[in-house]
């Protein structure tokens, strides 16, 4: 018996939850880093996000493959493109059967929890405990579905402002409910700062008074593109509605919350109806734009304060020591530049998604990373941060050597972006690309339309040189890359199976079958 004690000791030993780091991604809904201090300070100061960069490392360029909400988070979960994990567009539903990171953690001896927006339709799985939003959720009093210790779920109605009962839930779950024989994996997901951006209650007067600057290109009149651009319908002149402009009643408050609420808004909306007649249509634009983009900040600034409470408790709890802590959204967004509100192009602000890790020990503080890197990548880093196996089918690669500050000489260059949600919200036309970084190109397939940018010399992309025969080398390249790319990661050819091969001059009107996944 004694012999024994050593081996078991030794066979235990690397299951213990003290060997292997704890997993805590926080994660949000359309946060851009325009509106994220760390990145950019102009708008917005995020303290405690900012803290999560200064105690580890930023990236950026994170690039998502899909630029929209559910597809990103089934990328996420899978590790693998939208046509492999089937989920090519919201509206999709998840196939929770198939392999995704937390299943593999759970096996490996992960406890895992999913608490907040979960947005991909079908009931979690992978996960020990979830709570989640039912859809896209509300802002104001949540119904979130639970999972229930006998496995099956149930739901239960909040009361409260949703980015605080997520912050509570996630609080909740590491002081009491949580294995703690087990190292733990945790996605905290919010809801904001989502459309319609409904600020809680302590932001309701915040920025009053102040003046957002405008980006430089709110003005675009979208020549110098192909006619995707123009044809989109997501700009803050024409497609913001009532509701997203808080000038109707407050929807889903209880009385005392619309209290408040209307003694915000009411005197600013009354002063807006009486200057209305007298403004012209560009100050009524510069009207919208700051209602609009203060409201986003304002529901920014309180899953700022939550993350603040999370880091607070994982220093007092002595877990911060071995937790990553990763901070990330699923994909980026235009807060006015091109005159836009939404996501879904491959253009630079929704291409882009918000990056910063704190691994203590590992990521060195304050560092800064400029490898393109993936929401693709996620999968494989927390799988190789636990030490478990990465299944080759995998599309991403471990962050894990670029955390370190050890980039492999064989890192990615070039990355390839699918767009698939047409017809659909916002009218954005599908398209796939590839980008260096530097050069960017864009084919708009059921139009037949290509987009070429230099970034350095034209980092807004106002102005495609495809054709340009300044530029034939870089396009040519860039189109053998985009091929190359295309066969790597098993896109079906031709683009999709119902696409149509010739292309249209208006696709506006016309239904297509969905895409292939
Ligand atoms: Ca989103």
């Amino acid at each position: 018996m004694k012999g024994f004690l050593p081996l078991l000791f030794a066979i235990s030993l690397p299951l213990c939850a003290a060997d292997r780091p704890n997993i805590l991604l926080i994660f949000t809904d359309d946060h851009c880093e325009q509106a994220l201090s760390a990145y950019d300070p102009a708008r917005i100061t995020t303290p405690h996000m900012d803290r999560i960069a200064k105690e580890g490392m930023r990236f950026n360029r994170c690039y998502v493959t899909n630029s929209i909400c559910g597809p990103s988070r089934a990328v996420i979960l899978t590790g693998k493109y939208s046509h492999l994990n089937g989920f090519v567009r919201n509206g999709n539903t998840f196939d929770g059967s198939q392999q995704t990171f937390p299943k593999l953690l759970q096996k490996v001896g992960y406890t895992t929890a999913m608490l907040g927006k979960w947005h991909l339709r079908s009931t979690p799985t992978g996960f020990d405990h979830y709570e989640v939003l039912i859809g896209q959720g509300p802002y104001y009093n949540p119904t979130m579905k639970y999972r229930q210790k006998d496995g099956t779920p149930a739901q239960h109605k909040h009361t409260g402002y949703t980015t605080d009962i997520i912050v509570d839930l996630t609080l909740d779950w590491l002081k009491k409910t949580r294995d703690k024989s087990k190292p733990f994996m945790l996605m905290t997901q919010h809801k904001a700062p989502h459309r319609n951006w409904q600020p809680g209650p302590k932001y309701l007067n915040w920025l009053d008074g102040k003046t957002i600057p405008e980006p430089e290109t709110l003005w675009d009149d979208y020549k110098g593109r192909t006619s995707a651009a123009s044809g989109q319908t997501m700009t803050i002149r024409k497609h913001l509605n009532a509701n997203d402009l808080k000038l109707g009643p407050p929807r889903g408050l209880n009385p005392e919350q619309a209290a408040k609420w209307n003694a915000a808004y009411g005197p600013r909306n009354e002063a807006f109806r009486k200057a209305e007649p007298d403004m012209s249509e560009k100050e009524i634009i510069q009207w919208k734009y700051q209602r609009y983009v203060k409201d986003y900040l304002r529901c920014v600034k309180s899953v700022d304060d939550g993350i603040g409470r999370i880091l607070d408790y994982l220093e007092e709890s002595g877990l911060a020591k071995n937790t990553i802590v990763i901070y990330s959204s699923d994909q980026g967004w235009y807060l006015g530049e091109h005159g836009w509100f939404d996501k879904r192009w491959m253009y630079e602000e929704s291409l882009k998604t918000p990056l910063l890790v704190r691994w203590p020990g590992v990521a060195k503080a304050g560092s800064v990373n400029n490898d393109i890197v993936s929401n693709l990548d996620f999968a494989e880093t927390f799988l190789d941060a636990a030490g478990a196996g990465v299944p080759e089918d995998m599309q991403g690669r471990s962050l894990v050597p670029v955390l370190k500050g050890e980039t492999p000489d064989d890192w990615r260059k070039s990355f390839y972006y699918h767009y698939y949600e047409y017809p659909g919200a916002h009218s954005v036309a599908r398209h796939f690309g590839v980008t260096t970084g530097e050069h960017k190109l864009i084919h708009f397939y059921h139009k037949d339309e290509w987009e070429l940018f230099d970034l350095k010399k034209d980092p807004e992309e106002l102005k495609s040189v495809y054709g340009d025969s300044s530029y034939s080398d870089i396009e040519a390249n860039l189109k053998k890359e985009l091929k190359r790319l295309r066969t790597n990661y098993k896109l079906p050819e031709p683009e999709e199976p119902s696409g149509p091969r010739r292309p249209r001059k208006d696709n506006r009107n016309r239904k297509s079958k969905p895409a292939a996944g």
